[in-house]
């Protein structure tokens, strides 16, 4: 790496990442520590007003912190770890009192996280392999954020659904199986034909 004195006017030393604690040298992420899918999905089940306060909390610079894309892209969704966060005293002081404000909410969504995983048989909704953690999605983006449209795939399926939604996602993987099934039945009884002359 070659050492060239930047033009940096607002921070004169490189950014730590939060959850490696090495330098960020180039593009910075910013993460909410708790995630804001906390608050996207208790839309549909709080009064507006408790709503917004939820929203105001999670969205707020203090629950943010810098850190590396990949870090960031590689964190499990629901686990949150205010005390292992490479961050100062001060810092950590707001994040865990956002933490703490907004408690009830972190654990009533990972309870249906949780029942929603158990239902699914501890498997991606998609390709059924067996998941740890899994992200949450809807099954219909075109519905609101529901337990009842909600489900829990793996991060490579999650990678792969991109802008599209999880149930037409869903019916591409199904039909590509299918496919691949049937060719590899009629491809088995491989006709062995003696080489032309
Ligand atoms: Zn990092
Ligand atoms: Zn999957």
């Amino acid at each position: 790496m070659t050492k060239e004195i930047k033009k940096d006017d607002a921070a004169p030393a490189e950014p730590v990442c939060a959850i490696c604690g090495k330098p960020i040298t180039n593009g910075v992420t910013i993460d909410h520590v708790i995630p804001q899918a906390i608050y996207k999905w208790n839309e549909k089940y709080l009064d507006k007003a408790e709503f917004r306060e939820l929203r105001r909390r999670i969205t707020s610079p203090r629950n943010t912190v810098k850190t590396h894309r990949h870090c960031n892209e590689h964190k499990e969704e629901s686990i949150i770890r205010v005390d292992t966060l490479h961050v100062s005293r001060t810092k950590r002081a707001k994040l865990r009192a956002t933490y703490t404000a907004v408690e009830p909410y972190i654990l009533a969504f990972l309870e249906n996280k949780d029942k929603l995983r158990e239902r699914q048989q501890g498997r991606c909704y998609v390709c059924h392999a067996p998941i740890k953690n899994g992200v949450l999605r809807r099954i219909d983006d075109e519905l609101e954020r529901t337990w009842d449209n909600a489900c829990i795939i793996c991060h490579r399926c999650n990678c792969k659904v991109k802008s599209a939604d999880v149930k037409s996602y869903r019916k591409h993987f199904r039909s590509a199986a299918r496919r691949r099934r049937r060719r590899a039945k009629t491809v088995q009884p491989a006709e062995v034909k003696p080489p032309e002359a």
